[in-house]
């Protein structure tokens, strides 16, 4: 029983970047709207009812109320109903929460049909690449759009008028990758199977990742015109898995395709669209967009990009994102097929211009109106963050000859060549920060394996992978051993990024910044402040909050804080040069007629 809403309206995912701003009920044309969890008191307030009213009611249904208690949301429905008004709960989320308005439940009279989001998994050389071209292509030559889509990493495949997502990256990896950073994007996985090779140590794995996501599994039997093809071998080995076909009284649904030779391909299409059917998956495209990035890169020309697969709502060229902890505003927006679009729908992959920063593939996005909270909450995101990899503590210090305290920093390099990694080393070590030192501890060709992750947690330092992925195991051991490891295609990026880390990581120097000096014209005892100097600026400006020192024929006697300072009888918060004003001194009232006050402030400045 939500609020209407017009359909050029969108629902706000985040209204407040507090949750505690703003009132928790209100009421506007006969609607009650609240948010959180509200008392039996608020609710009789917000009603203009009596608190004792909503007690004694419950009280003779068995329920024991007090003015304070919390209601249930079914309770606030009743109460609502009786009282001839409509009800409306808004999800605010607050900072640090963003990832829970991917479980709102949205009101079921809200909800459309969408499209399922496919996975394709399976063994090595079982087919995956060719099945996600052979179907990419076909959707080529039927697309009355000539042009070549581009890489975003999903894409979309309409078969009897009905839309199926892809996810182009085939494998386990970018599937296990994305749930690790705690994403579910996919609906469906499609597990190929090769007919002439049967079930093998990753067909296994890809079952059990299947299996631990709670995703429907229907298995595409390729190669079956391979000389040696045996459908039924592969059934019989998928069994003992627990992969049993519709005709043995199992759920899975089984298809056999030759992906090399278009047999069967539709008919995979249609099963994947039935089960699809059985899911019911629905989204609500009234809402502003929540989302995963499926990719992100750094384009030289157009900035950060990355390919947002839609979840819920819709996405519109002009709103504000927040993307794990950076944000921006959606510039422009291309579908698969490199088209413009202004507005993308529930389980569209799309790829997006407009972000500050280069997400992670996984990181969550949420969609809003307002650039001030988007702002606020992705900065807040981004402390809490950068709080929680000062804690992981990647960082040693030591100090050098002057007793200058130095950070240092272990990192790990590899690489996808010899040359990638040398010429990544030359950049690295060209790096100077002052205040900081880098170690690298090993730089080599390879992938990242866990023998990288083992020694990156016992020297603290942080791993680079450059044009290298760690495989899905490497990835789920740093995660366990709390070691971060950053994946980078660019060296420029990569670069950028470690400077801003060791910036992130040196201590800032304090210097003070001289504000203005007064000088004392009289003075005056007030019994409960103390001694009250009756100044007059003469040059800069005095300010309520700042540290001052006294000086006396030149010389500093005292250096404290301020404990006040008025015009007239009025606290103000600075006077500048040319005005009269009254200062008191916190702690000190051994001012004279002549002392000058010298007004100061300390403030943080990077070290050169
Ligand atoms: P992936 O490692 O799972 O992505 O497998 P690929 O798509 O790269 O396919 C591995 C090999 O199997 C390639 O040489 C393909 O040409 C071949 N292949 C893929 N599908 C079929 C098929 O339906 N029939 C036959 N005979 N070969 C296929």
């Amino acid at each position: 029983m939500g609020k209407k809403i017009n359909k050029s309206e969108r629902i706000e995912n985040i209204v407040s970047s507090k949750q505690q701003e703003g009132k928790k009920i209100r009421i506007d044309n006969n609607s009650l709207t609240y948010s959180g969890s509200i008392s039996v008191g608020e609710l009789a307030t917000a009603l203009n009812i009596k608190a004792s009213d909503i007690i004694k009611k419950y009280f003779f249904k068995g329920l024991m109320l007090t003015i304070n208690s919390p209601l249930d949301d079914n309770i606030i429905a009743e109460i609502c109903i009786e009282n001839n008004l409509d009800f409306n709960k808004e999800e605010k989320i607050s900072n640090d929460n963003f990832e829970d308005l991917f479980r709102i439940k949205e009101n079921p009279g809200d909800l459309v049909e969408r499209a399922p989001v496919v996975t394709v998994m399976g063994h090595v050389d079982h087919g995956k690449t060719t099945l996600i071209d052979a179907i990419r292509n076909s959707r080529l030559v039927d697309s009355e759009f000539g042009g070549i889509s581009q890489e975003i990493g999903a894409y979309q495949k309409e078969i009897n008028g009905k839309k199926i997502t892809f996810i182009d990256t085939p494998g386990h990896e970018a599937f296990t990758a994305m749930r690790s950073r705690g994403a579910s994007v996919t609906d469906i996985v499609v597990l190929i199977v090769a007919a002439d090779d049967g079930v093998m140590p990753q067909t296994i794995e890809a079952i059990d990742h299947a299996k631990a996501a709670n995703v429907p599994i229907i298995v595409a039997i390729n190669k079956i015109d391979a000389p040696g093809a045996n459908s039924e071998k592969v059934i019989s080995e998928l069994m003992k898995y627990n992969i049993i076909p519709e005709k043995y009284g199992g759920e899975n649904i089984f298809c056999e395709i030759s992906a090399k030779k278009n047999i069967g391909i539709d008919n995979l299409l249609e099963n994947i669209l039935l089960e699809a059917e059985m899911l019911e998956l629905k989204a609500n495209p009234n809402r502003y967009a929540l989302g995963t990035v499926l990719e992100a890169r750094l384009d030289k020309g157009e900035g950060p990009k990355a390919t947002f697969l839609i979840q819920n709502g819709t996405l519109k060229v002009g709103d504000y994102v927040i993307v794990g902890t950076t944000y921006g505003k959606i510039r422009r927006m291309s579908d698969d097929l490199n088209r413009i679009v202004s507005e993308a729908l529930p389980s569209t992959p799309v790829s997006v211009i407009g972000l500050n920063e280069v997400p992670v593939a996984g990181d969550r996005f949420v969609a809003l109106s307002d650039e001030k909270i988007a702002k606020d909450i992705a900065n807040f995101r981004k402390l809490k963050k950068d709080e929680e990899n000062r804690k992981s503590s990647i960082t040693t210090s030591i100090t050098d000859e002057e007793g200058n305290e130095i950070k240092n920093i272990n990192i790990i390099i590899k690489a996808n060549s010899t040359g990638a990694a040398e010429a990544v080393k030359g950049s690295v070590l060209k790096l100077n920060i002052p205040g900081t030192k880098i170690n690298i501890i090993r730089a080599f060709a390879g992938a990242i394996t866990e023998s990288d992750v083992l020694l990156a947690n016992a020297s603290k330092a942080i791993i680079y992978g450059f044009n290298v992925r760690p495989d899905a195991n490497v990835r789920n051991k740093a995660i366990e051993e709390k070691v971060e490891i950053r994946l980078h295609r660019i060296i420029y990026a990569l670069i950028e990024e470690l400077e801003a880390t060791l910036k992130g990581m040196r201590k800032k120097k304090e210097v003070e910044q001289y504000l203005g000096q007064a000088e004392v014209r009289q003075t005056f005892k007030a019994s409960k402040i103390g001694t009250i100097a009756g100044c007059y600026v003469i040059d800069g400006e005095i300010t309520s909050t700042s540290l001052i020192r006294v000086l006396r024929d030149g010389s500093e006697i005292y250096n404290g804080k301020l404990a006040g300072l008025r015009r007239f009888k009025d606290d103000v918060k600075e006077v500048k040069q040319g005005f009269e004003c009254g200062i008191s001194i916190l702690n000190f009232n051994d001012i004279h007629e002549g002392d000058i006050i010298e007004a100061y402030k300390m403030i943080e400045e990077e070290l050169d």
